[in-house]
């Protein structure tokens, strides 16, 4: 399953590859058939907005209500990396890639 470069339109990119592209305010990865740099589109940025508040009320609410530090552990610093690994699979299966803005 590879993804279509916003350039050329040929279907360059693999899914690690696309999912090291990065958000919009990264640098971005070449595409390899014509070497436009591109990014992960605004969805990946929505998507990775939503994990990251999710992320962060969950180790906020763990840390004040959680007793023992095993539980804080499970509730909510597990969930933490957790949004972070869902926000890399979002990047290498869904959403669209665009031409990255920021310069080299
Ligand atoms: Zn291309």
């Amino acid at each position: 399953m590879m993804h279509t470069c916003p350039h050329c339109g040929k279907k360059t990119f693999s899914p690690l590859l696309k999912a090291r592209c990065g958000g919009m305010s990264s640098v971005g990865k070449h595409c390899p058939e014509c070497g436009t740099r591109c990014v992960n589109g605004k969805t990946s940025l929505a998507v990775h907005i939503a994990l990251s508040l999710t992320g962060l009320i969950l180790v906020l609410y763990n840390y004040f209500t959680q007793t023992s530090a095993a539980q804080f552990l499970l509730g909510g610093v597990l969930p933490f990396f957790l949004c972070i690994v869902l926000g890399f699979v979002y990047d290498m299966f869904f959403g669209k890639l665009i031409e990255a803005i920021k310069r080299e």
